[in-house]
C-alpha cells in the first residue's frame, strides 16, 4: 500500500513539474517575443522631498502590455528573465528608452529631474555593463548625471573589489549610483564607505508598517544616521502614509517615493507633474 501511494505521489509530482516546466517555456519564449515586438512600456514613479513635495527625481519602472494578458508587473517577469539571461536586453531597453525620453523632454522645454533605473543583479555582475551604458549615453547624447543607476547590494558584496572597479567606471561618465532594497541584504559597512555611492533605498518592508512596529522604526532610524554619517543621501522607499511621512522628518530623512505622494504613472502623467522652463 505504502509502495502504491509513494507511486502515486511520485506521479503527481511528475505531472506538476511538467505542467511548471511548460509554463516556464512557454512564459520564456512570450518574453522573448515582448522585447521582440516592444510589448513593454515604462511607468515613472517620481521621488520628492517630504518637506515641500517638490519633484527631485523618479524611478523608471517597466510594464508589460501583453496583447492577451494585459498589464503584467515586473514581479512576475523579471525573476524568470533573470534566470534565463534575457534582463541584460530588457535592462539595455530600459536605460535606452530613459535616455531618449530625457533629452526629448528636455528639447520640449521640462524641467527633467535625474531619472533612476534599476539594473538587476546578474547583469551588473556580467562585466559588460559599463561599455553598455556609455554606449547608449553617447547615441543619445544624454548626460550622464540625468542617469542613477540602482543596484541591489547582494551582487555588490559578492565581490566588492570588481564591484568597486564597475561602479568607479560608471561614476566617470557621470552616472549616480545607488543601493535599493537597502537592509534586506548583507552590506560590509567598511565597504559601503569605499565605494562610490550616491545614495541609499530604505527597502519598503522597514517602511510599510511604521509606526505600529518599533523594530522596523529602529531599523529605519539606523539606516538613515548610517547614511549620513557616510556621507550618503537616503530616500524611503514605499512611503503611503502621513505618519510615515511624519517619522522619516522627524529622522531627517527628506526623500521619500510612494504612493502617498503618487504611485508609478506613464509618461504624460508624468510630465504634467513636471514644470517647465
Ligand atoms: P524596486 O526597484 O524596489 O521598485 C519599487 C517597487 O515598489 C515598484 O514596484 C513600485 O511600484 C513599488 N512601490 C513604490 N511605492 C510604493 C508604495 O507606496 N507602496 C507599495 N506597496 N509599493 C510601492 P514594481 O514596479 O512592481 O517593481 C517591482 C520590482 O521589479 C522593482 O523593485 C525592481 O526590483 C523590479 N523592476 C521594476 N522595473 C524594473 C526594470 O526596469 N529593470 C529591472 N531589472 N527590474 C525592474
Ligand atoms: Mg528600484
Ligand atoms: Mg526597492
Ligand atoms: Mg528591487
Amino acid at each position: 500500500l505504502a509502495k502504491a501511494s509513494g507511486k502515486n505521489r511520485y506521479d503527481f509530482y511528475t505531472q506538476e513539474m511538467t505542467d511548471q516546466a511548460l509554463e516556464r517555456i512557454l512564459m520564456i519564449s512570450a518574453i522573448r517575443k515582448a522585447i521582440e515586438q516592444q510589448q513593454f512600456i515604462l511607468h515613472y514613479q517620481p521621488q520628492i522631498d517630504i518637506r515641500d513635495n517638490l519633484i527631485i527625481g523618479a524611478e523608471a519602472l517597466i510594464r508589460w502590455k501583453d496583447p492577451q494578458r494585459g498589464t503584467i508587473a515586473p514581479g512576475r517577469f523579471i525573476p524568470l528573465a533573470e534566470k534565463t539571461g534575457m534582463i541584460r536586453a530588457i535592462d539595455l531597453w530600459v536605460l535606452d528608452s530613459v535616455c531618449r525620453n530625457i533629452v526629448e523632454w528636455q528639447r520640449n522645454g521640462y524641467q527633467v529631474p535625474c531619472i533612476s533605473v534599476n539594473i538587476s543583479a546578474r547583469h551588473f555582475g556580467s562585466n559588460s555593463l559599463a561599455r553598455e551604458v556609455e554606449a547608449i549615453l553617447e547615441r543619445h547624447k544624454c548626460p550622464g548625471n540625468m542617469i542613477e543607476l540602482e543596484i541591489t547590494e547582494g551582487v555588490i558584496m559578492n565581490n566588492p573589489t570588481r564591484s568597486g572597479s564597475e561602479l568607479a567606471q560608471l561614476r566617470a561618465m557621470g552616472i549616480r549610483l545607488a543601493i535599493d532594497d537597502f537592509g534586506t541584504g548583507y552590506s560590509s559597512l567598511s565597504y559601503l564607505k569605499t565605494l562610490p555611492l550616491d545614495r541609499l533605498k530604505i527597502d519598503q518592508s522597514f517602511i510599510s508598517d511604521i509606526p505600529g512596529d518599533k523594530n522596523d522604526q529602529a531599523i529605519s532610524r539606523a539606516i538613515i544616521v548610517l547614511a549620513a554619517s557616510l556621507g550618503l543621501e537616503v530616500i524611503a522607499e514605499g512611503m503611503e502614509t502621513e505618519e510615515q511621512r511624519q517619522f522619516l522628518i522627524s529622522e531627517e530623512c527628506f526623500q521619500a517615493q510612494g504612493f502617498l505622494f503618487s504611485k508609478g504613472v506613464p509618461e504624460h502623467r508624468f510630465l504634467s507633474m513636471l514644470n517647465k522652463h
